[in-house]
């Protein structure tokens, strides 16, 4: 695991460059540490959703770093164009390689290179569970009609889809995918257990919930939860877990049995 917590873990790290700190994206780095390193145009979105309860807090406390790369400081000319028209014509423009090259460069790039794109293999909680293992990841986020061709083959990116719809940027997915794997980093939710027995853990959907009040708009709590025979509460919970499962999701369902 490289997520054990080292003595070096969420130490401030040095790093020589160029350019003064006060000019660098970002917060400083921190050693050792789960980190996210976002190329997007829109920089400002970052950490969005993200900096909100239990990972706003991992990611003050030092649990895990993002750093964002802007694209538009390596468009070109003046107006710093980060796009131009399709080849073979179309509607839209296309984010150029040779930006989008750029700033890959500049970006202190570390594990995979992931590109959002409907296109991409459908994100799943095992892809979550691999990324949340390894060192973070480096993620491109596509605007407009995608990304030229040639920067995702020269960089080898992997190209990752958040579901079978069309967003206008990858901004959102990739708070998607980042908040879906830094959940599953050592201390983030302070419950660990809870990412054991949830929905897509172990290919089935989570049983029902329930808490307090016992009753509710003449609606019961099912009294096997409160009977205090775990074991009894345990089987009522994998008998509803299955029964969710076979009924509103099938394909699951059959992945499991087959
Ligand atoms: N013309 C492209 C869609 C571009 S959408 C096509 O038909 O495949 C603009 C950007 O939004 C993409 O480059 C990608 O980064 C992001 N995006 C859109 N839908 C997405 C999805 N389902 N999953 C991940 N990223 C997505």
């Amino acid at each position: 695991m490289t997520n054990r917590l080292t003595k070096s873990h969420g130490r401030k790290s040095i790093r020589a460059s160029l350019r003064p700190r006060s000019l660098m994206d970002g917060p400083e780095e921190l050693a050792n540490v789960w980190t996210a390193r976002i190329v997007t145009l829109f920089p400002d979105t970052f950490p969005g959703v993200l900096g909100a309860s239990l990972t706003g807090k991992a990611l003050k406390d030092g649990k895990w770093q993002m750093h964002t790369t802007d694209l538009r400081l390596y468009g070109e000319g003046k107006h710093r164009n980060v796009d131009d028209t399709p080849s073979g014509g179309g509607a839209g423009m296309v984010l150029r390689a040779d930006v989008v090259g750029r700033a890959i460069e500049a970006t202190h790039r570390l594990g995979p290179i992931l590109y959002m794109s409907p296109r991409g293999r459908p994100f799943t909680q095992d892809m979550a569970h691999t990324l949340a293992q390894g060192p973070g990841c480096t993620i491109l986020c596509g605007r407009f009609e995608g990304v030229d061709e040639r920067a995702i083959a020269h960089y080898g990116m992997q190209e990752v889809s958040i579901g079978d719809y069309v967003l206008t940027g990858g901004e959102l997915a990739a708070q998607v995918m980042l908040d879906a794997t830094v959940r599953l980093l050592p201390g983030v939710l302070g419950n660990e257990a809870s990412t054991q027995e949830e929905s897509h853990s172990n290919g089935f959907l989570e049983h029902p919930q329930y808490t307090r009040p016992t009753e509710w708009m003449g609606r019961e709590i099912p009294s096997v939860l409160t009977s205090g025979d775990h074991g009894k509460i345990a089987e009522w919970r994998r008998m509803q877990s299955e029964e969710l499962t076979k009924t509103r999701r099938p394909d699951l369902w059959n992945k499991r049995t087959s």
